[in-house]
């Protein structure tokens, strides 16, 4: 079965252009507008990724991230932060906050499918 995806992101224009891309590549989507929705899908789903809009309204794309790694449950889930931020330093910031990686907004329709390949490659056949 396909890798599942979750996206978070409380942008409905982005989180469309996202969906349609990871779902035309063939991938399974959920999707969640909010960190506590994220959270709940993410217990429920165990999805293979999560790509974590960091601006987001009440808890933030980082609290969410802290939420997910203090539940044994969701700890070891893959979440990759996507957030406008584009300075170098931003994306050590990211990395040391404990997310897995970043992908920088606006999302580069050319590149996309081999960055969400690559996050999702040394996880191939951990899942069956
Ligand atoms: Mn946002």
């Amino acid at each position: 079965m396909s890798s599942l995806i979750l996206i978070v992101e409380d942008n409905a224009r982005n989180l469309k252009l996202v969906r349609d891309l990871l779902e035309h590549l063939g991938y399974r989507t959920l999707a969640a507008a909010t960190g506590e929705e994220a959270i709940d899908l993410a217990r429920a789903h165990r999805p293979h990724l999560v790509l974590m809009d960091v601006q987001l309204p009440g808890m933030d794309g980082v609290a969410a991230l802290t939420h997910l790694r203090a539940d044994p449950e969701t700890a070891s889930l893959r979440v990759v932060a996507v957030t406008a931020f584009a300075m170098k330093y931003d994306r050590d910031r990211f990395l040391a906050w404990g997310f897995d990686g970043y992908i920088e907004k606006p999302i580069s329709v050319r590149d996309f499918p081999g960055q969400i390949a690559a996050l999702l490659a040394d996880r191939e056949g951990a899942h069956g």
